[in-house]
């Protein structure tokens, strides 16, 4: 999706924006006007599309932004000092920010990390942001090791070792406070969910497809768990994640991977497909 660029052109009506200003755009257009988006729930709006969704605007070297996202404030000026390259990560990067808000991440809780993909990267920069302590879960050893260089506290291979055990060895038997699962599988679900602690949250942030998965009600009745989901973000997780990645309270660059271009696009496609990169982006110079 283009998710930055310079103006090239203003529409009627449009105020405090200037060809050749360097935007970064929030791409789901909401309607700010249902219930969701009058909470400040926006992701959730009833009447959403977006950029790539329902609108052209993936990978053009030019993109028409509705209004409904200037209205909300999804047009952010970029100033001089932050990169494209950095500005990029926001969208993504802002999906990890909304997950710790809705996990009340604060200092010292422990954080179980299940993948650690992009996303999980991203949601263990997050949580350090917060001075979680991070525990992270994955199967493939090159992908923890990036995971520890940026600031994991715990790596675990759970092909090669008992993850229960771990967390539970970890924790002194109580569990993470936060498990976020930011892998779609059901099984992965089921199964990890269980090492939440008493008072803790289960977020379920991977997209799963339909499914159904077995959990027992003592468990969220005696341990008092919540169990959750994460989609997208808010126009102001958004906003704030720009923020941070510009007062590098969370650093980004470490996370891009490849570059491409329209021309070789399709490798992008293949190298995400395959799992073989860990964040790629597209440039139209
Ligand atoms: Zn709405």
């Amino acid at each position: 999706m283009k998710l930055w660029g310079e103006i090239a052109v203003i529409g009627d009506g449009v105020e405090n924006f200037s060809v050749g200003d360097r935007v970064g755009v929030y791409p789901i257009a909401v309607c700010g006007k249902c219930r969701y988006c009058l909470q400040g729930r926006h992701n959730l709006c009833e009447a959403e599309f977006g950029l790539g969704h329902g609108i052209e605007g993936g990978f053009a070297e030019y993109v028409r932004l509705p209004r409904e996202i200037v209205d909300i404030g999804g047009v952010v000026k970029l100033g001089d000092d932050l990169s494209y390259e950095d500005a990029v990560m926001a969208e993504p990067l802002s999906c990890t920010l909304a997950a710790a808000r809705t996990c009340k991440l604060q200092k010292g809780h422990s954080v179980l990390i299940i993948g650690a993909g992009p996303m999980g990267l991203m949601h263990l920069k997050t949580a350090k942001y917060y001075d979680c302590e991070v525990m992270i879960a994955d199967l493939l050893d090159e992908r923890l090791s990036l995971a520890g260089k940026m600031g994991a506290d715990h790596l675990i291979n759970s092909g090669q070792k008992n993850l229960h055990e771990e967390v539970m060895r970890l924790t002194d038997g109580r569990g993470a406070d936060a498990v976020i699962i930011s892998l779609g599988i059901p099984q992965v679900i089921e199964d990890n969910m269980k090492l939440t602690a008493k008072g803790g949250v289960c977020n379920i942030f991977g997209g799963p497809p339909p499914s159904e998965i077995k959990l027992d009600p003592r468990w969220l009745h005696y341990m008092e768990i919540t169990l959750t989901g994460t989609f997208a973000s808010t126009p102001e997780d958004f906003r704030n994640c720009l923020e941070l990645i510009r007062d590098k309270s969370i650093v980004v660059s470490d996370l891009l991977s490849h570059r491409f271009t329209l021309d070789n696009f399709l490798d992008a496609v293949e190298k995400a497909k395959n799992q073989e990169m860990v964040r790629g982006i597209v440039t139209f110079d």
